[in-house]
């Protein structure tokens, strides 16, 4: 464990109390990097030595993808933010520390434009208005920006006025897409969308690499660490000109394709069917040919390659925050793969599942955190499996 200085800093947010979205705000990024490796060396430092987490040196504005909700406040004005800490009550946020500035503007435009064009917010209590959600995606690397409108209605009084004002402003944004959600849910995209301007989606660029990004697919929220955190699981996996490699959770095929460079054969398995779509598209677009998508849940995937035996070398995994489950995992121990990596943005449940590989034949050989989400508590940790032999 390393010692933290003991000094805490001023919050630079204006909305750090109300908002609860950067916990760790108080602290120089220096201790904030320390808090995390000691996060993970608290969790899995029995297991294995934990590395020196990766940071970065721009712990601002880093977010890739920019998602705020619409509503009105107390003297009927519209408001855009984000919800409060475990609440439904929306902050009214102008600029946010950790998002792309242009994003941030993008959305103040809209806003403003809401006046003119008589566009009311959706109101959640009383299910009526019109515009829900903004949600930006921008291509760091290509400078596209991709806007998600998220709006109760299919109607769109206005909308071909209303896309030649925003694009006017905002020449940088690509792609606007109208997504319909009129349900009473959490969730921010409906089911059904439309593309109303440019091509519905935008690219960005890893390791020289073109990756297509659509509304529903995930990306990592940021590019320069994320070339980082491969890098290392790359590394890691040392992978041979003749494995056979498995991408568990593989969202639009990054991991697969920059991995097929080194392999004999790729298989990433993705639920989320647009992410799949991309991934297709994205191995074309790259000129890759030794990689494949299936469209499944990667547990029940792995239970038929298991059943039928399959010789497969290197698992690389990259689960969402519950982590992967028993039919996945058992699966795995079938396979026998000689390596595996698992990346993992929630080190709880990454710890829970490691301790099942190790009861089943494989030991830890590698624990690397690395800084994806700055100012905020969370972190990313990779770890590298080998089978005990
Ligand atoms: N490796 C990718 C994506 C990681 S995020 C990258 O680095 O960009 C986790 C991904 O797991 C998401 O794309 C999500 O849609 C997918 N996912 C969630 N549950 C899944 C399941 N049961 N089976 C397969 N994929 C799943």
């Amino acid at each position: 464990m390393r010692e933290l200085s003991g000094k805490t800093i001023r919050p630079k947010c204006k909305f750090y109390r109300e908002c609860g979205g950067c916990q760790l705000q108080y602290l120089s990024y220096e201790d904030q990097l320390i808090l995390k490796e000691n996060q993970v060396n608290k969790l899995m430092g029995d297991i294995c030595q934990v590395e020196e987490i990766i940071g970065t040196d721009n712990p601002f504005n880093y977010r890739n993808k920019a998602h705020y909700t619409f509503g009105r406040g107390y003297k009927n004005e519209i408001i855009s933010g984000m919800y409060a800490r475990n609440s439904h009550k929306i902050i009214n946020i102008d600029e946010c520390i950790i998002q792309n500035e242009k994003s941030d503007q993008i959305v103040q435009t809209i806003k403003f434009m809401m006046k003119s064009f008589k566009m009311e917010a959706y109101d959640e209590d009383r299910r009526t208005g019109f515009l829900r959600h903004v949600l930006i995606k921008n291509g760091v690397m290509t400078g596209e920006y991709l806007v998600v409108l998220v709006v109760a209605d299919k109607v769109f009084p206005g909308k071909k006025n209303f896309v030649k004002a925003l694009t006017n402003k905002h020449p940088e944004i690509t792609s606007i897409v109208m997504n319909i959600n009129n349900k009473k849910t959490s969730l921010i995209l409906g089911d059904y969308e439309t593309t109303i301007y440019g091509k519905g989606f935008i690219e960005d660029i890893l390791f020289g690499k073109r990756f297509r990004i659509s509304s529903k697919s995930f990306y990592q929220i940021n590019p320069s660490q994320t070339e980082k955190l491969y890098r290392a699981a790359i590394d890691m996996a040392d992978i041979g000109k003749d494995d056979r490699v498995i991408d568990a959770y593989s969202g639009i095929g990054t991991i697969s394709i920059i991995a097929a460079d080194y392999a004999r054969e790729v298989i990433g398995v993705e639920l989320n069917k647009d992410s799949v779509r991309n991934a297709v598209a994205n191995a074309k677009a790259n000129n890759v040919e030794n990689v494949n998508f299936i469209n499944q849940d990667a547990g029940d995937y792995m239970v038929t390659l298991a059943g039928k035996n399959e010789n497969i070398d290197l698992v690389i995994m990259d689960p969402p925050r519950e982590g992967s489950n028993e039919s996945f995992l058992s699966s795995v121990v079938k396979l026998s793969p000689r390596k595996l990596v698992y990346i993992s943005c929630n080190p709880e449940t990454q710890n829970r599942d490691i301790r099942y590989l190790m009861k089943h034949g494989y030991e830890v050989k590698k624990i690397q955190p690395v800084d994806m989400f700055m100012q905020t508590d969370h972190v990313e940790t990779i770890a590298l499996l080998g089978r005990v032999d």
